[in-house]
């Protein structure tokens, strides 16, 4: 190993290989989940250093960690606790190449952060619509990586759907330069698709090109109390008749999420009482600020009208929008404040969401009364955060050894009945390996395993994780 790491520190200088000392914000999980220990940690700055990084773990037979900005929720970017394991750091390639803006698109490097990206969008006048509560910190290579979805999934898609090329070093070290701006391709198998959403498992995303769209010029934010799941999902559909494709955000909220963000983040202003569900909803016209306004108090006014929605609060600046969105966003970061907990990223049919809420709302109190559901998510999109978490008096980590795996199988055998995914946006990693090879359809699993082995025949990228 001395060898291997005396080349590396030849090729990569003292500022690109961090070794001893330190290193724990690299092992460590956002959740505090899992801690490992590293060999060392690689900070490549350009794409020919890490096609260097991974010529030499080929030739030394070392295992890579790919890692962006560390945010990831399923145990997927951080090295287990051999001391074996090389962690590879995109933190140091965080140039924004280049913005087209007459193909509205961008090229960026894998460790730009997602909100510079943003700005640097912002900047040229245009959008680029992928957002997240992890934004401060999550990089466009780990959103590729794990094809992170967010709250504007509604109207432009997920990272996936976002991407127009890709810059990608293989496990042997070689680049592929798939950088093109191209909207049409049919020159044969999709690799850029290969390896969006495969977690470092097939190759390193080195820098990718997005698209960029117009900025709209209006956006609108309100919240509404609904009493039940089944109104929001009726005020949903009212919403896509009014305002089609305006609308852009539309994420709920139950009543004990917002207690435990009253309860972890008193400073937040809660402008509705308790409702039992509360949505949040944006539109963004771009044709004009007033007819985005006049659409959204008829639809308002109608659901209250309807019975589908018993209050609202729409926000009247910027200032105030922004509020709304910090509070649905802050429900992670309470959650996190308040310790461990049972976390579970489903998808399902919007249609099938209200059934099985109920369903297993009724089953989880009655399997450990005092259990709390910190429920939340992209009802627009079918994705819930139907989080569980210890009743009051219960230590997180006992509650998580004593009851995660009933739990999970009673929340995945829910889901699994009603078609729907237990990954919807944050993948598989370390956390759900288990769950995919149990649940994931036989075919499926053996043709991933099968390219899993042709582009990494050595298993040395991000080994153990998802396959
Ligand atoms: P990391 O955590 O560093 O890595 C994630 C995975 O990608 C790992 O498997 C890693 O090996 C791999 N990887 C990272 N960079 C590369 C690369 N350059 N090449 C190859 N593989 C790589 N996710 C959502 O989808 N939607 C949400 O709404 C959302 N909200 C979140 C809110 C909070 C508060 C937090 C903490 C997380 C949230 N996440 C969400 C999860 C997380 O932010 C996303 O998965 C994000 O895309 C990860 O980016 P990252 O740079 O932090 O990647
Ligand atoms: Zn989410």
């Amino acid at each position: 190993m001395t060898e291997f790491l005396a080349a590396l520190r030849e090729r990569l200088g003292e500022a690109g290989l961090l070794v001893g000392g330190d290193l724990s914000a690299y092992e460590n999980d956002w959740r505090k989940r899992y801690a490992g220990k590293a060999l060392a940690v690689a900070r490549p700055a350009s794409t020919d250093e890490v096609a260097a990084v991974l010529k030499l773990c080929h030739e030394h037979r070392v295992p890579v960690v790919p890692q962006g900005g560390n945010t990831g929720l399923v145990g997927g970017s951080t090295p287990d606790d051999s001391g074996r394991q090389l962690v590879l750091s995109l933190s140091r390639m965080k140039r924004v190449r280049a913005i087209d803006l007459a193909n509205l698109s961008l090229t960026a490097e894998a460790g730009c952060v997602l909100a510079d990206v943003q700005a640097a969008a912002a900047n040229a006048g245009l959008l680029f619509p992928l957002s997240l509560a992890a934004e401060g910190s999550c990089t466009l290579g780990g959103n590729l990586a794990t094809n992170a979805g967010g709250t504007q999934v509604l109207r432009y898609g997920n990272a996936r759907e976002l991407c127009l090329g890709l810059e990608v070093v293989t496990a042997a070290g070689e680049i592929w330069h798939g950088l093109s701006g191209l909207r049409k391709d049919n020159t044969g198998y999709d690799l850029r698709d290969l390896f969006i959403g495969s977690e470092g498992t097939l190759g390193v995303i080195t820098a990718a090109t997005m698209k960029l769209y117009p900025q709209p010029r209006e956006r609108l934010t309100a919240l509404a109390a609904c009493a039940s799941l089944d109104d929001a999902v009726a005020l949903l559909g009212l919403t896509r008749e009014r305002a089609g494709d305006a609308l852009t955000g539309f994420e709920v909220m139950n009543r004990a999420a917002l207690a435990l963000v009253a309860r972890e983040l008193p400073q937040l202003a809660q402008p509705l009482g308790a409702a039992a569900w509360t949505v949040l909803l944006e539109l963004s016209d771009a044709e004009s600020a007033e007819h985005a306004r006049t659409v959204f108090e008829g639809l308002l006014e109608t659901a209250i009208e309807r019975g589908s929605v018993q209050d609202a609060a729409v926000a009247q600046n910027l200032q105030q929008a922004k509020a709304f969105w910090h509070l649905r966003e802050s429900i992670p970061l309470a959650q996190a404040q308040a310790g461990l907990n049972i976390k579970h990223d489903i998808s399902l049919p919007v249609s099938a969401i209200p059934g099985f809420v109920a369903e297993m709302d009724a089953a989880l109190a009655a399997y450990l009364p005092g259990i709390e559901v910190i429920d939340f998510g992209h009802l627009g999109d079918g994705n819930l955060h139907y989080n569980v978490q210890a009743p009051g008096a219960v230590a997180p980590a006992a509650f998580l050894a004593a009851h995660e795996e009933a739990i999970n199988a009673k929340v995945y055998d829910a889901v699994q009945k009603r078609g729907g995914s237990i990954s919807a946006e944050h993948g598989i990693g370390r956390l759900k390996r288990e769950e995919l090879a149990a649940r994931k359809d036989p075919t499926a699993l053996a043709l991933m395993r099968a390219i899993k082995r042709a582009l990494d025949p050595l298993d040395l990228l991000n080994p153990g994780r998802l396959v």
